[in-house]
């Protein structure tokens, strides 16, 4: 077996030990390499299931959080999906390949413009990446049946729980401190909202504007 075979083989091995059971989200992580969303000295740590750090200060997720909450969000090939939080760029390159469309917003322009440029080079031609401040959602391409926060609020922004379709789910962790998070999932029914627990995680905070970069 090459190197790389074993290397993929141990990577896909430790999701399945952390819970990532779910075929089509185990088949996407197999076809996005996450080694072309690091660079410089972390490219080489890029199949570990460890968080890493990009540009801006900012990280990109442990790989198998990144697969548990796609597979929390049970994602059809129909749905249209939106991400805040794009970062690197791999959660979105992720999602694209499950979804029919993904609406993916960072409030740094640099990490927009690098992960457009690894979507443009791997030919996923159904993310669209905007530079936003994401807790204010994408109003006009509402509603969305998918929302994925990849950064922690107090609690669940008020304009992403409006812009969830009835029947969709939003999956984001959310705490009030940078240690204590939790991951929660929201089911949108036609009577409200239903919250579960699912873990606990820890993010980079969501933080308010746009950034300098
Ligand atoms: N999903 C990413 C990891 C994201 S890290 C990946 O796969 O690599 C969290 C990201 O959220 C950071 O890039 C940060 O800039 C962004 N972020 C924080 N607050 C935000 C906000 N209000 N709007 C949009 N993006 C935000």
């Amino acid at each position: 077996m090459t190197e790389d075979a074993q290397r993929q083989m141990q990577f896909l091995y430790a999701l399945r030990s952390k819970g990532v059971t779910e075929a089509r989200t185990l088949s996407a992580m197999e076809r996005i390499d996450r080694a072309l969303f690091v660079r410089g000295i972390f490219a080489d740590r890029a199949y570990e299931d460890t968080p890493l750090p990009i540009a801006c200060g900012q990280t990109i997720s442990q790989p198998s959080v990144v697969g548990l909450m796609t597979q929390a969000l049970a994602i059809s090939p129909r749905d249209k999906v939106l991400e805040v939080g794009t970062g690197s760029g791999y959660q979105a390159a992720i999602l694209s390949l499950l979804a029919r469309r993904v609406y993916t917003v960072d409030r740094y322009k640099r990490l927009v413009a690098e992960a457009r440029g690894v979507f443009d080079a791997l030919k996923l031609t159904n993310i669209t990446a905007f530079t936003a401040d994401g807790s204010f959602g994408l109003p006009d391409q509402a509603p969305f049946d998918k929302i994925i926060v990849t950064a922690a609020a107090e609690d669940p922004p008020g304009p992403l729980l409006a812009q969830l379709r009835i029947g969709g789910i939003m999956v984001l962790p959310v705490g009030q401190s940078d240690t204590v998070q939790s991951l929660i999932r929201v089911n949108r029914t036609e009577s409200g909202f239903e919250y579960d627990e699912l873990r606990p995680v820890r993010f980079v905070p969501l933080v308010e504007g746009i950034g300098q970069d």
